[in-house]
């Protein structure tokens, strides 16, 4: 049966960029919308306590860009205005083992510093939307039920406003937990008797290491630039980034828990200096550091599957890094988080109209579908790595091939100098192309027919089942259909 939803008041647990977007979305279908954010509101674009990753690079991919600007239009242009580095017409380079290439960005994209990407929605949301309030300094503490029932209808709250902080009830027809990769979400549902379904571990033992550069009036023309790293022998990424128009923000990276990057600002250099090609090593030449190196560690990303609660409650939905974290070094977690808030549109409206049988249920269904391709992607790329494993019930068949064909792909790009290629790559680890577009026969006849060496027609030997119509099978066995277009449609 259809549930009767009211739409009077909502709270978003967590005022960081998937909360920001929620509420947005929100905004149209509820009177009231409350953000809850434990953190003081900073009044210029600082990095805040909430948020600890705020510090490295963040990129936003052109979907999640678009998405953005579909919700708060102009967001790029006052990006920009505030001094973000416009990428389009810039070059940047894509350097491997086998060689590299070299991009023109055609989009308008602002690269600037997390928290000037917080801020700006920040300012738009309480400047614009007379429905939501922002509420600093507030704690979720746990979820409130209506006694006897499996409904959530309000949070604890601890104000931290006054000391030593009082705490009170605040009541809402619908609460969304947004409040990232800490979240208390899993413990408070324990707490109402709730048994959880297995969580998807990814357990990366990533660490990064960040350097901001300034770079003076004299030196050369900067591009970006990625260094890809060598998993098998434990050599990190490196990337070069434009951020804003006079910072340069050095990364380096690596997964497995081996070897993490140094946060010693002397040693920095010199770990730079070891990546697989001196680009980068040679740029910091020219410019001044502006910050010491700063680390972050990740042990794990880890996917929650509470779209299988049969006794999921009613009145409560989480995204963002609170329901699927993925490896930041692919630079997804904002677009989908864009990407969440849109199919939260589409199911609210849906709910408007009642065309679904549970809100809840069926939107953290379609939240789920959302976070499958990114899940894939990033196990895929991360498991390159020694000592990175995949826990849970999803699998990965074929993984092997698929990382293989994959490497290979990328290689015979940049051997054949196909730059479309790459970009479709990029475009697939961006959400744009189906995987299904690049891994597949007609791309391998190719790479094969390309390679004169005879290694790559060597290599699929051990897979062929010697009749395309098995190996057509082996394909979509290898790499699942994740219907984009679906997930891509806006209404
Ligand atoms: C090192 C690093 C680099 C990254 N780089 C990129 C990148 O280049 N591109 C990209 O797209 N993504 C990147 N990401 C991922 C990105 O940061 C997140 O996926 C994205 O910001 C969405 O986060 P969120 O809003 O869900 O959670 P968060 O950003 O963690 O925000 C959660 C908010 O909730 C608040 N909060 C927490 N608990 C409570 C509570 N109980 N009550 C009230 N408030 C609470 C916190 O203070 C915080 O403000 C990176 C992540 C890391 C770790």
């Amino acid at each position: 049966m259809t549930q009767p939803m009211k739409f009077e008041r909502a709270i978003v647990i967590g005022g960081g960029i998937t909360g920001m977007l929620a509420a947005k979305v929100l905004s149209t279908f509820y009177h009231q919308v409350l953000i809850i954010e434990k953190d003081e509101r900073p009044d210029s674009p600082e990095n805040r306590l909430g948020t600890p990753q705020a510090f490295h690079p963040h990129r936003m991919l052109p979907l999640g860009k678009q998405i953005v600007e579909r919700l708060f239009p102009g967001y790029t242009k006052e990006l920009l205005a505030m001094g973000g580095f416009n990428t389009r017409h810039q070059t940047s380079r894509f350097i491997t083992k086998d060689g590299e290439l070299t991009f023109t960005d055609k989009e308008e994209t602002a690269v600037t510093r997390r928290a000037m990407l917080e801020w700006v929605l920040m300012q738009r949301m309480v400047n614009e939307e007379e429905r939501v309030q922002f509420l600093e300094k507030h704690e979720a503490i746990s979820l409130q039920f209506k006694e006897g029932t499996n409904q959530v209808i309000g949070l604890i709250v601890k104000n931290r406003q006054v000391k030593p902080g009082s705490i009170h009830e605040m009541k809402a027809d619908l609460v969304i937990d947004t409040s990232g990769r800490m979240s208390k979400l899993p413990k408070w549902l324990k707490d109402a008797g709730l048994t959880l379904p297995q969580t998807d571990e990814l357990n990366v033992f990533l660490g990064y290491s960040t350097r901001y550069y300034r770079i003076p009036k004299e030196a050369p023309h900067m591009q970006s630039m990625v260094i890809v790293g060598q998993p098998h022998q434990k050599i990190p990424t490196g990337l070069f980034e434009r951020v804003d128009h006079d910072l340069v923000a050095v990364l380096l990276s690596a997964a497995g828990g081996s070897h993490y990057p140094t946060t010693d600002a002397d040693q920095f250099d010199a770990e730079t200096a070891a990546l697989t090609h001196p680009a980068i090593a040679e740029a910091i030449t020219h410019l001044t550091p502006y910050t010491n190196p700063k680390g972050f560690r990740v042990p794990s990303c880890v996917r929650h599957h509470y779209e299988q609660l049969q006794d999921w409650p009613s009145g409560l939905l989480v995204m963002g890094d609170s329901l699927c974290t993925l490896d930041p070094i692919h630079g997804q977690g904002m677009t989908k988080a864009a990407l969440e808030a849109q199919t939260l549109d589409r199911m609210l409206k849906q709910a408007q109209k009642k065309e679904l049988l549970s809100f809840e249920k069926d939107t953290l269904q379609q939240m789920q579908r959302v976070n499958e391709l990114g899940w894939w992607l990033c196990a895929i790329a991360d498991m390159a790595w020694e000592g990175v494993e995949l826990k849970g019930d999803t699998t990965i068949p074929h993984l092997k091939f698929v990382q293989e064909f994959l490497n290979r792909y990328v290689q015979y790009a940049i051997v054949t100098k196909q730059p479309e290629r790459l970009e479709a790559y990029h475009r697939m680890h961006s959400f744009l192309t189906e995987p299904r577009e690049i891994i597949n026969l007609e791309q391998l006849h190719d790479m094969i027919q390309a390679d004169d060496s005879g290694e790559t027609a060597e290599w699929w030997s051990q897979w062929d089942q010697k009749n395309d119509e098995h190996n057509r099978a082996f394909f979509h066995e290898a790499v699942p259909d994740f219907r984009l277009q679906h997930l891509l449609s806006f209404d």
